[in-house]
């Protein structure tokens, strides 16, 4: 467990078309954009204000990530303006990983060399399939050749840093289907993966599908089977599972999404964001058109965390990362023996083997992952 490390996130909420199972909050009405950089540019340089007197403006920053929204289909110039604040706000001596979501169907050459020459020097691609049959289902704007042009295009511009992102367990989806994208997915010399199981969420056009009776899922055990593949898959060709849904070559974990699974700090610039810094947790006003029109940056939800919060959040977090949890980083960082205090939670999931106990570490079995969402809420009080 890494402590004490700091990231940045900047939101990108716009988006060309709306995915049919997207339930982010985004936007494709471009003529907001040069309002919502100009509001997102502010709000950087007035949060960066805030930090120096807080906290002696010394907040080393260790990651940044441009998330989306798909921050490739904005204006160069809008993403390099923010890079700059955040160069100027921000002690970035120590930057070690800094990323941009870019989406197939709205990259070239141009957006992704400059993104290289602008200091990004990890990419992370939404692919989701490979099956042209199956992007079109979900809603996806982009084709096979896309994909391909795009991880070219970035590998060529010297990107050495690349995640994709995979989907399964998606209308009519099928173990050859998977099969079939983990393949063409190993055959391009990426470093990470992150998978995603389809949830319909409210709001979509999958929800009203559903509804409707259109909208036809794997049941549970192929889900099981899916994920089976992937992590066979995967780990025969060197990726290494780190977290419930994500894999890594060696050394290309995520260094941002680790700093939110180690419960570290984070900034959230940009709409709907949440920041947490200092024991203190926020979010951004959600609304796009408020949040251009607003001259203040209203703290919604602020919330002080407790010392109950931090402990429970931690082993939430934690136990999502294939190590677990260290139990002397633990006990140094939070004052808690896991082991005398959850005593009887831990018996209890080592008894149904979701669970395993070291010397120093405490972590889930596979069979847990399978049920984490069971296990975990046993940590809470
Ligand atoms: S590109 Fe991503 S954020 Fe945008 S609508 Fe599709 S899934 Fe949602």
């Amino acid at each position: 467990m890494m402590n004490n490390r700091t990231g940045i996130y900047v939101h990108i909420p716009f988006c060309i078309k709306k995915c049919d199972y997207c339930d982010f909050i985004s936007a494709s009405n471009y003529e907001l954009e040069d309002q919502y950089f100009e509001k997102l540019i502010t709000e950087i340089q007035y949060r960066g204000n805030e930090e120096r007197e807080t906290d002696d403006g010394n907040k080393v920053i260790n990651t940044i990530y441009f998330g989306g929204g798909t921050p490739s289909s904005v204006r160069l110039d809008n993403i390099r303006k923010v890079v700059t604040a955040l160069k100027e706000k921000f002690n970035l001596a120590k930057l070690e990983e800094m990323t941009i979501e870019v989406n197939p169907g709205t990259c070239n050459n141009d957006n992704i060399q400059n993104y290289y020459e602008m200091g990004f020097n990890r990419l992370s691609i939404g692919v989701q399939s490979f099956d042209e049959e199956m992007l079109k289902r979900i809603g996806r704007i982009h084709n096979r050749a896309d994909i391909y042009k795009t991880v070219d295009i970035a590998q060529k511009a010297g990107f050495k840093n690349i995640s994709i992102d995979l989907m399964y367990g998606l209308p009519n989806d099928s173990l050859e289907r998977l099969e079939k994208d983990l393949k063409l997915a190993m055959e391009m010399n990426l470093q990470h993966i992150s998978t995603y199981g389809l949830i319909v969420e409210e709001g979509t056009k999958f929800y009203d599908e559903l509804n409707e009776g259109r909208l036809l899922l794997p049941e549970e055990d192929e889900l099981l089977q899916m994920r089976d593949l992937i992590n066979r898959k995967l780990f025969d060709q060197g990726f290494k599972r780190y977290e419930i849904a994500n894999y890594a070559k060696a050394g290309y974990e995520s260094k941002h999404n680790l700093i939110y699974w180690n419960n570290d700090d984070y900034y959230g610039f940009g709409l709907n964001s949440t920041t947490k810094v200092d024991d203190r947790r926020y979010m951004n006003e959600p609304d796009i058109l408020k949040y251009i029109g607003s001259n203040e940056f209203e703290k919604y939800n602020l919330e002080e965390i407790t010392e109950v919060m931090k402990i429970e959040e931690a082993i939430f977090l934690g136990l999502r990362l294939i190590e677990g949890i260290d139990l002397v980083d633990y006990f140094n960082r939070y004052n808690i023996d896991i082991k005398e205090k959850y005593k009887k939670v831990i018996d209890e999931l080592i008894d149904i083997k979701a669970m395993w106990l070291g010397d120093r570490t405490l972590r889930l079995t596979d069979y847990g992952f399978e049920i984490s969402n069971y296990c975990l809420a046993k940590f809470l009080s």
